[in-house]
């Protein structure tokens, strides 16, 4: 807990323009994105480039993957390359598990499967603290996918350690049993801040039996029901957004839309986070 709120505190600092960036010159990151990203892969490249590292990014397409090489030889061949820091993100969930006590170089985790997106996790809490100032008490609902959304699996898990009062919503073969339901109007009209979960088709066994239409009138935010939301409550997602699906089109920017502030938030933990890990290397 102490590590969360010592990274928090550095990343609003770099956030207020309070830090130097310059604290880790010339030191080398390889960023390991095994599954497409856009905000997470990029924003920890501009992290790592505004701290003045110097940083390699593979590409999946055209590395050794393609010779049938595995996800644990390649991540060894880039530890033997002698560098200071692995980004990794894997279909595979705990992909860690794998590399614990065989590769030496610091590893953050960019997501893995189902299971865990911590950095996620961490902007998140940024973006709720910048709003609220504290995250003991408040009502969080997530709606969606949360059986396949790790960000939702990551945020149950640090947000309830936090004090949170967590809730999901969403089509009911999308629900996880062990957190608590709450049928979305009610969400809606009850708590602070609503996170979106984006659908996860690429992860779906079974084929999505629904309109995106449907979907929106039901567990989307959309202009019929956004009326709920308590006055000073947030909306927020992890993006990529489909619009008109978890958010009707209009809406996505809306005065109760954190979602850019989000992004941004994602490069200044990010930052921390990197700083946090590499500081006393
Ligand atoms: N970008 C987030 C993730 O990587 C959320 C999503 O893809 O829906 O999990």
């Amino acid at each position: 807990m102490e590590e969360i709120d010592e990274m928090l505190e550095t990343a609003q600092m770099f956030y207020d323009g309070k830090e130097d960036y310059k604290r880790l010159t010339g030191k080398i990151a390889c960023n390991l994105f095994f599954e497409p990203s856009t905000r997470t892969q990029y924003s920890f490249q501009i992290a790592e480039e505004k701290l003045e590292m110097k940083v390699i990014s593979f590409n999946k397409k055209s590395s050794s993957i393609k010779k049938n090489e595995s996800f644990f030889d390649t991540v060894k061949t880039f530890d033997s390359f002698g560098i200071d820091l692995l980004i990794i993100r894997s279909l595979q969930n705990e992909y860690y598990k794998e590399l614990a006590g065989k590769i030496k170089t610091k590893v953050i985790n960019a997501g893995d499967g189902t299971s865990n997106h911590p950095t996620q996790s961490l902007l998140d809490i940024l973006t709720i603290k910048q709003e609220f100032g504290f995250i003991k008490g408040l009502k969080i609902l997530m709606v969606g996918d949360i059986l396949h959304s790790r960000v939702a699996h990551s945020n149950l898990k640090i947000m309830k350690r936090l004090g949170a009062k967590v809730f999901i919503s969403g089509p009911n073969e999308y629900l996880e049993k062990d957190a608590i339901f709450i049928p979305l109007e009610d969400g809606l009209l009850s708590c602070d801040v609503v996170i979106m979960l984006r659908v996860q088709f690429e992860r779906h066994d079974k084929k999505f039996n629904m309109s995106f239409q449907e979907y929106n009138e039901k567990f989307g935010i959309n202009s019929k029901n956004i009326g709920f939301m308590k006055k000073n409550s947030i909306i927020m997602h992890p993006g990529p957004v489909n619009r008109n699906v978890e958010i009707s089109d209009n809406l996505v920017e809306c005065e109760k839309s954190r979602i850019l502030k989000q992004v941004k938030n994602g490069v200044f933990v990010r930052m921390a986070v990197i700083e946090y890990l590499l500081r006393n290397k």
